[in-house]
């Protein structure tokens, strides 16, 4: 091989010079190393999470999710591309520079023979390089042009919870800044260093070919009149400015957004592919107190989460409490933690906020509300917007309910709210009926419906709280039934024996009485024969799903548009008047981001003759209706604009649209009172997606009923 074609690292570099850089890079690395131990030991003071199974599997998944750039790229395609050019670019450069050291300070003690940095290897090893380069320099500047001059809303760090000019961010601002400028100076020096070396050293022929971009550089400067000895002499100058640049960023990455670069990467590995679909079991402290109240309650993944927070604002801009003018985002209650469990560390990091409340060095082991009040807190709809959207992982959901869990514990919550859950705990419903009235709806029917606990049925109906009590919504119930009488299902619901299933009040953080509710209706269920469990309502849906296998009650749980469309596809339901309308549809959080059903509602208006025009927010990207996570149960007056009033608002705006088609008993009380609302009951009408199956099949109600009564039939 051809020992020629190579080029020294240390060109024209006297011992003394050599020495000072290594002098120079063992500071950068034990500055580096402090950084990163400062981080390991914070999450080493975090409470324990399994997350170590399947660890090959995980970090294949992570690993390769990141250098996908999938998460980055979700809905933001453009930036998906210039991430992943960022990133190869930085990892490429990242492992030229290990194989420089390995061949530079490793093969002289093993060896000279064992030197590979020239011929074939330096050849490839300089063209990749370069590159690669520019990629990475292409990607820096169109993320420069985009947060300086394009400056999207999720950029900019206006907080919602703190009156402008009470909180300063500059230094945000000026550690993205100091990051992405860095790493473009980082680029160009080494580029005008390999320039300078070409023509310093009089244009090595291989390097035309080898070094394209120092190659044309080179030219440049000979155009300017730089001649050998002059190239050396500012060869030189280049040299120690790239270094010494190359070597602070090392040292500065640990404390700085540069952390990104490694959190980001581990925090994919140890997401929890089921987050928030089941909540994890509540922390009880040594102290006693439940719940999440300080830093010692916060898991070593949280505290990593706090970490590989990016600033990108996606979760901001979807957050519907945000949206709404709640006191609430999520990408602020993740920054403000992070400040809060870094105290002390405010003279290695310049990117930090000065809030009222919120200082460096006066973290205390409780949270206090300064830095996350309670209203900000029970904002969150739990809707799983924030989480979907992450690119990174974070998981703000099971952190809201761990520390709405500990707001519970010291009754800090809402008096509707309280209401909400007394009537819970004593009757097993937010409404406060009887046991006995949970069936009342079912009295209407000019047929009977089994009682499941008696009789074994194919399908067990979980009808759930709104479907059985709400008025509005009881209607709707009564056409379910009728729907699946009329398709020959057989089915059954628990009668008084159902309780709430839970989902909601394991999320306001109220564990102990959904522990009671989900063993009351576990207890129910295993006493009762059936095949699958069908519900109408996707919160129910979810903890049945989900959680109740924690409680021994593992079953198939399907929702009722997944088996409407399977009895049109039997042909035991049929088209015989296509409803032919235009619609939008609704997805419900907990069916579509929690549960993945988004297809099958799809499909069934489709089967039904309707056609469907989506809002520009739907499927996994779906925004929120305001009920979820116990907002239902709690004042929502003091909103700007209620979320299930933004969402009408974007079905109206689609101006094509007669139907708005919901398949949630909440979304159905919701969207309703929304339309009043906003006035626009005469342009909307909104309709439980069985509606148009009633429609459609022909199966008549009304009528039926009228029969039943004057043949007195009596349920
Ligand atoms: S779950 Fe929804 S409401 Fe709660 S913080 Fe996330 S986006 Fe906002
Ligand atoms: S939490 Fe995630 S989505 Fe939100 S700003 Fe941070 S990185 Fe972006």
């Amino acid at each position: 091989m051809d020992q020629s074609v190579t080029r020294q690292v240390f060109l024209g570099f006297s011992e003394v010079e050599k020495g000072i850089f290594y002098a120079m890079a063992f500071f950068a690395t034990a500055a580096f190393m402090w950084g990163v131990w400062l981080k390991v030991r914070k999450y080493l003071k975090g409470r324990p999470d399994p997350r170590f199974s399947k660890l090959v599997a995980r970090l294949l998944s992570g690993v390769g999710r990141s250098y996908a750039n999938t998460s980055v790229g979700k809905r933001h395609k453009g930036i998906g591309v210039t991430h992943a050019l960022i990133m190869w670019g930085f990892t490429a450069l990242f492992i030229g520079t290990a194989i420089l050291t390995v061949d530079t300070d490793i093969v002289p003690l093993v060896g000279e023979q064992w030197a590979f940095f020239h011929g074939a290897f330096y050849r490839w090893y300089s063209v990749t390089l370069d590159v690669m380069g520019v990629g990475f320099l292409a990607g820096l500047a169109v993320m420069a042009v985009r947060r300086g001059v394009v400056r999207p809303a999720a950029l900019r760090y206006a907080r919602v919870d703190v009156p402008e000019g009470e909180t300063r961010r500059g230094g945000f601002v000026m550690g993205d800044w100091i990051f992405l400028g860095l790493l473009f100076a980082i680029g160009v020096t080494g580029y005008l260093l390999e320039g300078l070396r070409i023509s310093g050293t009089g244009f090595p022929a291989f390097e035309r070919s080898s070094s394209p971009v120092g190659w044309r550089l080179a030219g440049l400067f000979a155009g300017f009149g730089l001649d050998g000895a002059s190239g050396l002499r500012a060869h030189q100058t280049m040299w120690w400015t790239h270094a010494a640049m190359a070597l602070g960023f090392v040292a500065y990455l640990p404390y700085s957004k540069a952390v990104h670069v490694v959190a980001d990467m581990a925090n994919l590995v140890f997401k929890d592919p089921q987050v928030g679909r089941r909540l994890p079991e509540p922390t009880v402290h040594v102290e006693g107190h439940m719940g999440t109240r300080g830093l010692a309650d916060f898991t070593w993944k949280q505290l990593l989460d706090f970490d590989a927070c990016t600033k990108c604002g996606r979760c901001h801009q979807v957050c519907p409490a945000r949206v709404g003018g709640a006191p609430l985002s999520p990408r602020d209650l993740i920054l403000d933690l992070r400040q809060h469990a870094d105290a002390g560390l405010a003279f290695l990091a310049p990117g930090h906020e000065t809030k009222p409340g919120l200082v460096y060095g006066l973290a205390t082991e409780s949270v206090p509300r300064e830095v996350v009040g309670a209203d900000t807190l029970w904002a969150c709809t739990t809707c799983l917007a924030c989480v979907e959207i992450c690119p990174v992982g974070i998981e703000h959901v099971p952190t809201i309910v761990g520390m709405r869990r500990n707001l519970v514990d010291e009754g800090v919550l809402d008096p509707n709210l309280q209401t909400a859950l007394m009537n819970l705990g004593k009757k097993g419903n937010s409404f406060g009926k009887s046991a006995r009235q949970r069936p009342k709806w079912a009295k209407e029917l000019p047929f009977e419906i089994k009682d499941a606990r008696k009789e074994e049925v194919e399908y067990l109906w979980f009808v759930g709280d709104f479907a059985s009590f709400d008025e509005g919504v009881q209607e709707t119930t009564r056409r379910v039934a009728h729907v699946f009488h009329e398709a020959g299902l057989d089915f059954g619901i628990l009668y008084d024996g159902e309780r709430s299933a839970g989902n909601d009040v394991r999320r306001v953080g109220e564990e102990g009485l959904f522990e009671m509710l989900a063993e009351h209706n576990v207890e129910q269920l295993q006493s009762a024969k059936f095949g699958k469990i069908v519900t109408t309502d996707p919160h129910s849906l979810n903890t049945l799903r989900n959680e109740y296998p924690a409680y021994g009650a593992t079953y198939e749980v399907v929702h009722y548009t997944e088996l409407l469309v399977e009895l049109f596809r039997s042909g035991r339901l049929q088209v015989k008047t296509p409803a032919l309308r235009q619609v939008t549809y609704h997805d419900p959080c907990y069916l579509a981001r929690y549960n993945r059903v988004t297809e099958a509602p799809r499909e069934l208006i489709g089967l039904l003759g309707a056609t469907l025009v989506e809002m520009p927010r739907h499927g996994l990207n779906s925004f929120c209706c305001g009920a979820g996570g116990g907002r239902i149960w709690m004042d929502d007056s003091g909103l700007k604009e209620r979320p299930s009033e933004n969402r009408i608002r974007e079905a109206v705006d689609l101006g094509r649209v007669t139907d708005f088609v919901v398949a949630c008993p909440k979304d159905l009380a919701m969207f309703t009172a929304a339309v009043k609302a906003t006035g626009h009951e005469a342009v909307l009408q909104v309709r439980d997606v069985v509606e148009l199956v009633l429609e459609a099949t022909g199966i008549r109600i009304e009528a039926e009923a009228e029969e039943a009564v004057e043949a007195g039939v009596e349920a």
